[in-house]
């Protein structure tokens, strides 16, 4: 099952990022797919608004993984990009589905073998200025269909 939801602004991305924290269980793990600019870290600062983190979210290419404890739970943050052919055995399975938090990833195609068979899919596409498709996969009925609402 999945859901697709067209957003007009980054505020909109944002506002669903919310929505999606506030509908999900805790535990929860999310992949997140779309090319550069299509919107992931938007739609993770919307999560971390919910969270009532206030701390910046930026993308942590450069860090890999970025823990927030600064709000109502843990939000996990994992960027594998840079783990493109290298070693995955670094610990990060200690921390995706976190049983209290929430953990998103971005390029979780670089660390399949870490990713739950019940992780959550939401690719962003980009449809032109700030026109953004948000198709979500997986997950079960109580956000689906929360975020069909
Ligand atoms: P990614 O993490 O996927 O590389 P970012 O979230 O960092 O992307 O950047 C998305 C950019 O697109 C931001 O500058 C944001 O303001 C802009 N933007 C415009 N419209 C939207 C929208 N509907 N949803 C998300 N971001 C949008
Ligand atoms: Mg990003």
């Amino acid at each position: 099952m999945s859901v697709e939801i067209i957003t007009k602004s980054a505020n909109e991305t944002m506002a669903l990022g919310q929505k999606i924290v506030n509908l999900a269980r805790s535990g929860s793990v999310f992949c997140l797919t779309g090319d550069l600019g299509a919107g992931k870290t938007t739609l993770v600062k919307g999560m971390a608004q919910a969270l009532g983190i206030k701390s910046i979210v930026q993308s942590p290419t450069f860090n890999i993984m970025k823990i927030y404890f600064d709000g109502l739970r843990p939000l996990i943050h994992i960027d594998a990009y840079r783990l493109e052919n290298a070693n995955i055995d670094i610990g990060l399975d200690e921390y995706i589905g976190y049983e209290t938090g929430f953990t998103v990833i971005e390029w979780p195609e670089y660390i399949l073998k870490l990713i739950p068979k019940s992780a959550i899919t939401i690719n962003i596409t980009n449809l032109g200025e700030d026109n953004r498709k948000i198709v979500i996969t997986g997950g079960d009925k109580t956000l689906l269909e929360g975020l069909n609402k």
